[in-house]
């Protein structure tokens, strides 16, 4: 790897925002804020778990990574190049190095085509090969998938496979291409229990076989432990806590974070999170974004005067060691949090 590899993350979003008007009532529009300024990295051959109630913005980030959809602020570069406004045909490129693997296995295959023309239609868009050599191709991504021996799935439909099956197919259309990134979107959501550890031990293989860097995208913290070293926690349109997953997970700075973790079930009696902690009541919608931290109407550290007027800014936290790589934002670490602290506490 080279020097330049190595400083010029892989992918990287600065400011990322996707703000539309909708409709409230007949004359009457608002400004739903899906994201809302947004600076994520992700490094060559690296997997980040982006983790968050539904709502939270997760989704689009993620298609905003793949440009799917073009965000109205901010920048998207990848490699180094900034693709944020680039036409489709100058994306091409792009495509060919970004895949996605999303939810929902049952719809995103289309019924009317055989597993070998799923996974050889990118090789086809990107004049990849011919012949013999992407039907090699095609049978290498199912082999890569374990969905073997490759030639006995070649002719079948996706009807025919179970859901955590269709999710290889899904997976071995992404891995054709080689892709340097993958956009992995709740892989496991929508596939029985037995398959989903199954899916995500594979994911983790082809991470490190093939140096494929990751974003996964899950509303399950507890499995952002098993999949990915780094973890972002997204609330309303925002990241409010990144870092290293072991770390966030046995001490989460944010209270929003700490109200994720206690909502799972743990056997442990010892790690489990007091029941105050837990996230009382709904997001609010990202069309009616609360006043000063996004999250205080729901918040259990609450301070008046100072969380609803005030936006607190992500901070670095300093382990004592010349620093963690978390970062959080709230004003628990703040100076001025810590004066109001200190003076109730008084
Ligand atoms: Fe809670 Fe205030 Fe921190 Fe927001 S800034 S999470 S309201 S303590």
């Amino acid at each position: 790897m080279s020097t330049a590899e190595r400083e010029t993350p892989l992918l990287r979003l600065e400011g990322a925002e996707v703000h539309f008007r909708a409709r409230e009532k007949l004359f009457r529009t608002t400004i739903v804020r899906a994201l809302d300024g947004v600076d994520v990295s992700l490094n060559q051959g690296e997997a980040l778990a982006l983790v968050g109630e539904s709502g939270s913005g997760k989704t689009t980030l993620g298609r905003v990574s793949l440009r799917l959809l073009e965000p109205t602020g901010g920048r998207v570069y990848f490699d180094g190049e900034d693709i944020t406004a680039l036409s489709d045909g100058r994306l091409k490129p792009f495509r060919k190095r970004a895949q996605g693997v999303f939810q929902d296995p049952f719809t995103s295959l289309d019924s009317y085509m055989t597993i070998r023309q799923i996974v050889e239609e990118p090789l086809i868009i990107h004049k990849i090969g011919r012949g013999n050599e992407r039907r090699e191709r095609v049978e290498w991504a199912l082999d890569e998938v374990r969905m073997r021996p490759a030639g006995d799935f070649l002719d079948r439909y996706p009807h025919m496979l179970s859901g955590g099956q269709r999710q290889r197919v899904g997976i071995a259309r992404a891995l054709v291409l080689t892709p340097e990134y993958i956009l992995a979107d709740e892989p496991v959501s929508m596939i029985d229990a037995s398959s989903r550890a199954e899916i995500l031990t594979l994911l983790n293989e082809l991470q490190e076989r093939h140096r494929i860097a990751y974003l996964y995208i899950t509303h399950d913290i507890a499995t952002a432990r098993h999949f990915a070293p780094r973890t972002a926690v997204m609330y309303l349109g925002r990241i409010v806590e990144e870092g290293p997953t072991k770390e966030l997970i046995a001490d989460p700075l944010h209270p929003y974070t700490q109200g994720l973790l206690a909502a799972v079930p743990e056997p442990d009696p010892a790690n489990r999170l007091q029941e105050r902690d837990v996230l009382p009541g709904e997001p609010p919608s990202p069309a009616q974004v609360p006043t000063g931290c996004r999250f205080h109407p729901r918040c259990p550290a609450f301070m008046d005067g100072l969380c609803d007027v005030a936006d607190p800014v992500p901070v670095e936290i300093d382990g004592g060691d010349g620093g963690t790589g978390r970062t959080v934002a709230c004003h628990l670490h703040t100076d001025a949090g810590r004066e109001r602290q200190a003076s109730s506490g008084e």
